[in-house]
């Protein structure tokens, strides 16, 4: 397989040094630029604009411009569109999940989620309801209308960000609003090669606009814009907490979506030939880089050393690598991220837990220019320890032993965070309890990473966020309610 994307996929796929303002694919208003850099080899795959607060109001003017037009495209032309977009996606999928995979340095996932994201979405732009009401006279009918927004402003993270991009833009555009997108710095070409097939299937000039740069540059522009209406962003609980700041100036709602320390509750009646590839799988996909990422094993005693055992044996067999090679795990995404991870490994280490697997970088040639690690276990971790209360945000699993049920829970729910959890019981009752009892915003029995439920809301619970995005009701989110009243006149 090559590293290079061939001359069609550049041409269909990639622009350089531009981003997407109006319709027009223009540099940044600066001059200057950014270097996105392939994390598996350190080269330098390509350079996008570094916006700021100047190109983020050429972007908002244009949204706003283009808003009128598109609030009132019906709802079957806005589907259509967006399944024109999904076509097109579907005809470039293989060089976009490669294009994805050199600028994140992941491996292939299987079917790219912008896909199925679009087309899901597409299906519930006509299916946003009003409702009528009864009214105390009958020459009266009351009515609600969901109304888009107008501008809706999104800064999305670098771990996924074909679906991130999709799952924003898709939902915004849906219900009729426009919108401002910033991608992360390290990870920008999948959202702007998504963005020029939006262009080309048909999605008006201004519906769409991207805009790159730095977080503190661009992305802290859109949330502080007043011409935005509705702000949506997803990364880390410290500069969630400064997007909502800058919204709370213009009253803008949002949505947050701030990851997690998720937990995978093992009791001792588990399907453990289920379970153990299904743990691993999750804390390893994406180099441990995904939100909804199970690491923590909170397991029964009774089974806790066959369980770190059987851990152990399979994370053994996790490939690392360049993400053309046959792995299972790439690279981390930078050196910040690399030096965190690794700064979490030797904390583990003096908060007095046990090193079972890895902690190290690999050693050969194919790692010596990127932001390699180790498929990390942990053992003997203490609920209150950092590496059980923090996000890493890489493949470090931390294994925390308890006794019964009510611990369980207990520990399960000890953490800032609350996003999704699994449970591995054969017990029903108990399955329907640790459901109902685990604050998190999603729960999968006997599953890791949601068991391929077709429009699962999803958002946090605690400080992992507020908010649903993926499901019915992320195209609605992104409308509010206007209550009307019509009074007639009588025969
Ligand atoms: P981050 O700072 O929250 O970055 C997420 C996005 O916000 C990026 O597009 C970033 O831009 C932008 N941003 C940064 N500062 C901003 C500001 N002041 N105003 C508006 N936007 C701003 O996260 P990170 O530094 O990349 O990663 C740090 C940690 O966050 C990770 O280790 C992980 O624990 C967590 N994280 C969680 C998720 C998730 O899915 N929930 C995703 C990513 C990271 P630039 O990066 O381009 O500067
Ligand atoms: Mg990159």
């Amino acid at each position: 397989m090559t590293t290079v994307l061939s001359d069609a996929a550049k041409d269909a796929l990639r622009v350089d040094n531009a981003h997407l303002i109006g319709g027009e694919w223009v540099p940044a208003r600066s001059g200057e630029t950014i270097e996105v850099i392939n994390p598996a080899t350190g080269e330098t795959l390509a350079q996008v604009p570094r916006g700021t607060a100047e190109d983020v109001d050429d972007a908002v003017r244009a949204a706003t411009a283009a808003f009128p037009a598109w609030r009132d495209t019906s709802a079957t032309a806005r589907a259509e569109l967006i399944m024109k977009w999904v076509r097109l996606i579907q005809e470039h999928e293989t060089e976009l999940d490669r294009l994805e995979s050199q600028d994140v340095g992941r491996p292939h996932w299987g079917p790219i989620a912008p896909i199925r994201i679009l087309t899901f979405i597409a299906g519930q732009a006509d299916k946003v309801l009003g409702t009528s009401m009864p009214t105390h006279s009958p020459d009266v009918i009351g009515l609600t209308l969901r109304e888009p927004y107008g501008v809706v402003g999104s800064v999305i993270p670098w771990n996924a960000p074909a679906a991130m991009f999709s799952n924003d833009v898709g939902a915004a555009i849906a219900a009729g609003n426009t919108i401002v997108i910033k991608p992360a710095e390290d990870a920008p070409l999948a959202p702007l090669a998504l963005a020029k097939l939006a262009m080309e299937a048909g999605i008006p000039a201004g519906v769409v606009n991207v805009v790159t740069g730095y977080g503190p540059e661009a992305g802290a522009a859109i949330p502080a814009h007043p011409g935005v209406h509705r702000m949506s962003f997803t990364g880390s609980p410290q500069t969630g907490q400064a997007v909502m700041e800058a919204c709370a100036k213009n009253l803008t709602p949002l949505h947050l979506e701030l990851g997690g320390k998720s937990p995978q509750v093992v009791f001792d009646d588990a399907d453990l030939d289920a379970a153990i590839p299904a743990i691993v799988a999750g804390i390893t996909l994406n180099t441990g880089q995904v939100c909804a990422a199970g690491s923590r094993v909170v397991v029964d005693r009774s089974v806790h050393q066959e369980v770190v055992r059987r851990l152990a044996e399979r994370m053994r067999q996790v490939k690392v690598g360049p993400w053309h090679q046959p792995v299972q795990m790439g690279p981390l995404i930078n050196a910040k991220q690399h030096d965190r991870v690794m700064g979490y490994v030797r904390l583990g280490q003096e908060e007095g837990a046990e090193l079972v697997l890895g902690g190290g970088v690999p050693s050969g040639e194919e790692f010596e220019r990127g932001y390699f690690v180790e498929a990390t276990l942990f053992d003997q971790v203490r609920p209150d320890m950092r590496i059980a209360q923090e996000e890493i945000f890489g493949p470090v699993l931390a294994v925390i032993p308890f006794d019964g049920e009510t611990e369980a829970l207990e520990v399960a729910n000890g953490t800032e965070y609350g996003l999704v959890a699994s449970v591995w019981t054969r017990d029903v009752g108990r399955a329907v309890r640790m459901s109902r009892g685990i604050q998190a915003g999603q729960v999968a029995v006997n599953a890791a990473l949601g068991p391929g439920v077709i429009g699962a809301p999803f958002g946090g619970y605690k400080r992992s966020g507020f908010g649903r995005t993926m499901s019915a009701d992320a195209v609605k989110e992104y409308t509010r309610v206007k209550a009307v009243s019509l009074r007639g006149t009588a025969l």
